[in-house]
């Protein structure tokens, strides 16, 4: 069997040539890291969990008319996506404090926040993804205002779906990352979602126990890591007692 072409290997993922001209596989893999890259180790089974959990609330937000570039899982591993030039800006979008924004502000963890805060990322592994503002962006010529404007209206409409979501099978989403790309179809530029939502990418507590269901078990060494993103994926109906098979809906906690 020829490999296929190698085009890009992060942390978590790699991508790979796609069938057709305009795609991607991109490969979901067992690496964890956290830290900037300071702590790293393996979470067994992830990969499978998070290409799952992704195809299951990329779709999910494509049927509500959010634009993404997954187009379908090809196997436990892989799923095909369409190939998009990322805009080097992290969105994370925060509900409730915990992780950075209460070291930064001394606010505890836990406490709700008065309103949904989206906050900007530059992506730079040597940097540490420093924290800028619209102005560093525009400026920098990372993203144009309109960029900005659509990728903030689309978190907005991507928090209040997982919210709900997320609430219907005992789940607080706490904050989450996310990451757009341009896509051209003829002349016309698009901005879509990319990357991956996951626990890797989520925080995620239980609504009654506020047991962390999400990497923080990993970041904080507080085990059973594996059974936290199993557990993710059993509540979103999509890891049947049997092992993954069909694909179903959410459960509905009472
Ligand atoms: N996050 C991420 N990648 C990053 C930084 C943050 O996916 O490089 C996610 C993280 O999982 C959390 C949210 O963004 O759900 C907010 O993270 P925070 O800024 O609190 O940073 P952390 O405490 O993870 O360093």
């Amino acid at each position: 069997m020829t490999r296929r072409r190698r085009i890009y290997e992060g942390k978590a993922k790699v991508l790979f040539e796609g069938p057709e001209p305009g795609t991607l596989v991109q490969y979901f893999k067992d690496d964890a890291t956290a830290f900037n890259n300071q702590k790293r180790g393996t979470i067994t089974g992830k990969g499978v969990l998070n290409n799952r959990i992704s195809e299951y609330l990329m779709t999910r937000l494509g049927e509500i008319g959010v634009p993404t570039h997954f187009v379908r899982r090809l196997n436990m591993r892989e799923q095909l996506v369409r190939e998009v030039e990322i805009i080097p800006i992290e969105l994370v979008v925060r509900n409730v404090a915990a992780g950075s924004l209460t070291k930064r502000f001394g606010i505890p963890e836990g406490t709700p926040l008065p309103r949904s805060i989206v906050e900007y990322y530059y992506k730079s592994d040597e940097l540490g993804d420093p924290m800028v503002s619209e102005e560093h962006i525009t400026a920098f010529g990372w993203a144009s205002p309109q960029d900005l404007d659509d990728m903030m209206a689309l978190s907005l409409r991507i928090n209040d779906y997982l919210t709900g979501l997320f609430l219907g099978i005992g789940l607080r989403l706490v904050d989450f990352k996310l990451e757009f790309g341009r896509l051209w179809e003829n002349e016309e530029m698009r901005i879509v979602l990319a990357d991956e939502i996951s626990p890797d990418n989520c925080r995620l507590w239980d609504i009654k126990t506020n047991e962390k269901l999400d990497k923080d078990r990993f970041r904080q060494d507080l085990g059973q890591v594996e059974e936290a993103y199993q557990e993710v994926a059993r509540r979103l109906g999509i890891l049947p007692e049997g092992g993954p098979g069909d694909l179903k809906g959410p459960k509905v906690m009472q």
